[in-house]
């Protein structure tokens, strides 16, 4: 299927003309990007040689940690990628932006009555409470399980739901991510955390718990967002680990369970943050933009290394990139760390208003949010034709096993899928998702997962890409997608 692409007209001409030489012409001369393959070359092998990536990943990961909206670390982490922006030489802006705040308190569940249980045995379960989850009472709550295996059947039992602890046991589906398709196996579990806690509190329930979403069972806790309904009642709400969640449903199939929960968290008043804008203003059409990024903001149990630090830091790398070779696009390049991607997307929602008025400005936007296994390629929400018009980036990817040029519909990222819905084309890193989601959101999304190699062809990816974009005579056609 790629075979087809990589043997695009373009890429013909490119190939007889060798990688040395300017792409001059080629059979649609107004399709005819006039961007020097020696400059995408430079580019590429000075990210691939650069450590200036690792560095900024290291210092959000160890250094700040956790950095969730409103936290100390998230705002420790704005000032840090502002303080590195402005070292190297990029023109740096911090946009504020309004973001709730929610601080996770204590959190302890056990089972405290099940057939079968020996005289002054619990069990304790391990569990974490989801952002945006309210609290039980200071002593906690004890309630008999109600489990059910997708919010339609929880519909269907509403009656049942009224003063129970709600379990929504939804396994994800490792055979979907193992065949290149964990993005659908994440929808698919994550809907329950998603929407499942607001439609138990509105049937009466007295807690929600969702088994964790994710692809390997280390009894580790995935945390995430949930959406309650404007003005609608909230009650406490945590995944459970997914090990746990097989245990009730053993311990269930034998009579019924009753369980102790205790969450203490708190949603305190919106706090002030920003996203970081660092620039490097383009030399014919400064006021255009490409937007390169990554969320500066992580989930509070581990240290955000995988998620988004790695994203947040190839972008910042790729701005760093064209900086220090001293490259100036014809375009602005604009990296972007933003800030609550993970629980309210206000920072996305703030850059777009900022922009919306003048929304042909922006030109493209490349959000890399989804780890860097591989990466393999390029992902563009744009039409095939559009895509070859890209050939030369393959071209110069494909050097470092990146040359993969895949076109799929849909937002490419959190933070730029309102840009994507107003027209603006969007791109993600191509990437093997198969394990992304085996410790996304848990305590151990830490430094140590990321491969350092990967994050330099992470890094070049993005810095090719975005150059391109910006350096390109003509931007892209505009490619809106739907709204969710
Ligand atoms: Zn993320």
């Amino acid at each position: 299927m790629h075979l087809n692409r990589l043997l695009s007209p373009v890429a013909a001409v490119l190939l007889a003309a060798g990688s040395g030489g300017a792409l001059a012409q080629t059979t649609s001369a107004a399709d005819a990007p006039a961007v020097d393959i020696a400059t995408l070359e430079r580019i590429r092998d000075a990210a691939m040689s650069s450590d200036f990536a690792w560095q900024t990943l290291s210092n959000l990961a160890d250094k700040v940690g956790p950095r969730l909206s409103g936290s100390a670390g998230a705002e420790a982490a704005v000032t840090q990628v502002s303080d590195a922006m402005k070292a190297a030489g990029l023109t740096v802006t911090l946009q504020p932006v309004k973001v709730p705040h929610w601080v996770r308190g204590e959190e302890r569940a056990e089972l405290v009555e099940y057939a079968g249980r020996p005289q002054g045995i619990t069990q304790p379960l391990h569990l974490t409470a989801l952002g945006g989850s309210s609290a039980t009472p200071a002593k906690g709550l004890v309630a008999p399980v109600l489990i059910v295996h997708s919010v339609a059947e929880l519909k269907t039992r509403a009656a049942e739901a009224k003063g129970r602890i709600v379990l929504i046991s939804v396994a994800f589906d490792q055979n979907l991510a193992d065949n290149g398709q964990s993005g659908q196996a994440y929808g698919q579990a994550g809907e329950p955390r998603f929407i499942g806690p607001a439609v138990a509190a509105g049937f009466g329930a007295a807690a929600t718990l969702v088994r964790s979403v994710g692809g390997a069972n280390y009894r580790l806790p995935h945390t995430g967002a949930t959406k309650w309904e404007d003005g609608g009642k909230q009650i406490p709400a945590a995944a459970l680990s997914a090990e746990d969640a097989m245990l009730i449903e053993r311990l269930a199939a034998q009579g019924p369970v009753t369980m102790k929960l205790l969450l203490t968290p708190k949603t305190l008043p919106d706090a002030d943050s920003h996203n970081v804008l660092a620039d490097v203003p383009g030399r014919e059409r400064p006021d255009e933009v490409v937007i390169v990024s990554g969320h500066l903001d992580s989930w509070d149990l581990g240290t955000g290394a995988m998620d988004d630090g790695m994203g947040v830091a190839a972008a910042m790398g790729a701005v760093q990139v064209l900086k220090s070779l001293g490259i100036t696009p014809r375009r602005t390049v604009r990296a972007i760390a933003w800030m609550n991607e993970e629980n309210g997307g206000r920072g996305g929602k703030a850059y777009f208003e900022s922009v919306k008025d003048s929304i042909a400005t922006q030109s493209a936007a490349i959000e890399s949010d989804f780890g860097l296994a591989g990466p393999l390629g390029i992902s563009g929400a744009i039409s095939d034709a559009q895509m070859k018009l890209l050939a030369p980036v393959g071209m110069v990817l494909r050097g470092i096993g990146a040359g993969v040029q895949d076109t799929r519909g849909g937002e490419a990222g959190a933070d730029i899928a309102p840009l994507q819905i107003a027209g603006v084309p969007g791109f993600a890193p191509l990437v093997d998702g198969r394990h992304y989601f085996d410790l996304h959101h848990t305590a151990a999304d830490t430094l140590d997962k990321i491969d350092p190699q990967a994050l330099r062809r992470q890094t070049a990816v993005l810095a090719v890409l975005a150059y391109y974009l910006a350096e390109m005579p003509q931007p892209l056609d505009r490619a809106p997608i739907e709204g969710r």
